[in-house]
């Protein structure tokens, strides 16, 4: 999205002023994005990844423009149906579930879950009877900023198995599902993950077990500093790689579950400075200390992976190099030092950072408070709603 998308976000800043740390979340733009990917991506059924930004609005919107959702736990499900959304549009894509959150999830009419071990395949079998089964592989996050495939997946022949299992216990195997890691700045690597599941669907289907879906996960990028992809050359790697991988009829019905892409550049993060402190007595850089950091919501600058682009109410230059910190009491609460940001120089406490594209992965990571510091506020605006309301990061009205 271009700065100019989100020059009401900052107009709403500058003249309502809210406290700080506060995210403000434009929905218009959360509908272009689920309107521009659902174009791009026509025959794909989209699963938007509810813990990028679980606020109530957000899912409001999404749910008025039909999407589906991909949820992770019982509180999710709740938010989902509190919104607005049907249990069959649920899916329980967590592969780390307890028993009861999964009968509970049957008991809310969610019949799709994902699995990758056969303890999981089990616990479902026995708590959501007849239900519809997708297993998770294991796909390599090469590329990825935000690795999410070495803690899921199961290799091709124990997904062949399990899925063989499921339908032995009367489950419906019903697809393959795979995640090739968030802010995924390759789209050819989605081309591994659609081959190994093709195999899996060929070897199923010479058994007489036709699986139904192809869940491609999530993965697609937001604006952060560096440059990205855009949708289409996504569209194109995955289009190539499900042509070449699937060359008879019928295809797979796709999936996808887009949640960094949908939300984060629909979000600008206003955070105060509390303090600049002079490099001279430390490693001679600058230190800009914010009233937001690590446990705040900037959970993804760990290892410095998301770089956020960042603006100042002092304009832009000159600009000197600076460390940028949060305002707890711990030292792994530092957000760049590696990173190499240049911020004005004459910064002061009291002077505003704006935090772009901010929407997602953010508010959802917010600690309790640690430290006594409140997670940020959200506020949402733009044009699917009548008036700005102003809540708190669960979504409840506090005004
Ligand atoms: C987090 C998650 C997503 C969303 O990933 P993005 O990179 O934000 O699009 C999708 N699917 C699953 C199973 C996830 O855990």
């Amino acid at each position: 999205m271009t700065d100019a998308s989100i020059q009401h976000i900052l107009d709403y800043l500058d003249s309502k002023r809210p406290d700080t740390p506060c995210l403000v979340v434009d929905l218009g733009l959360v509908e272009r994005r689920f309107r521009e990917f659902t174009a791009t991506f026509p025959d794909t059924d989209v699963y938007y990844a509810v813990k990028a930004n679980p606020h109530l609005e957000v899912i409001r919107t999404l749910v008025d423009l039909g999407a589906s959702f991909d949820v992770a736990s019982p509180g999710e499900i709740d938010l989902c149906l509190e919104a607005g959304a049907s249990p069959e549009r649920l899916s329980y894509g967590n592969t780390i579930k307890k028993r009861r959150d999964i009968a509970y999830a049957y008991s809310c009419g969610v019949r799709t879950f994902v699995f990758d071990s056969a303890q999981e395949l089990e616990k479902i079998a026995a708590a959501a009877p007849g239900s519809q089964v997708l297993c998770r592989i294991r796909v390599s996050s090469e590329g990825a900023r935000w690795s999410l495939s070495e803690k899921f997946g199961c290799g091709r022949a124990l997904a062949c198995e399990l899925l063989r299992t499921a339908r032995s216990r009367e489950l419906v195997p019903y697809g393959v599902a795979f995640h090739i890691g968030s802010q995924q700045q390759k789209p050819e690597r989605w081309n591994d993950g659609i081959a190994e599941a093709a195999r899996v669907f060929h070897e199923l289907a010479c058994e007489g077990i036709a699986l139904e879906v192809l869940n491609l996960g999530g993965g697609f990028a937001a604006q952060y500093r560096d440059s990205i992809p855009n949708l289409e050359s996504y569209r194109e790697s995955i289009e190539t790689a499900v042509s070449l991988n699937f060359p008879d009829t019928p295809r797979p019905q796709l999936a996808a579950e887009p949640g960094r892409h949908l939300v984060a550049d629909a979000g600008v993060l206003r955070s105060e400075i509390v303090l600049v402190a002079d490099g001279g007595e430390r490693d001679g850089r600058r230190w800009v200390y914010l009233d937001i950091g690590r446990f705040g919501g900037l959970a993804e600058t760990d290892g410095e992976a998301i770089q956020y682009r960042l603006s100042t109410s002092r304009g832009e230059r000159p600009e000197e190099a600076a460390n940028i910190a949060g305002p707890t009491c711990d030292s792994a609460d530092v957000l760049y030092r590696d990173a190499h940001y240049l911020l004005p120089t004459g910064l002061a406490a009291g002077d505003h950072i704006d935090i772009h594209s901010a929407g997602a992965y953010t508010t959802s990571y917010a600690s309790v408070g640690f430290n006594g510091m409140p997670p940020p506020d959200v506020h949402c605006i733009g044009a699917t709603q009548q008036a700005p309301r102003h809540t708190d990061s669960a979504g409840t009205e506090s005004q």
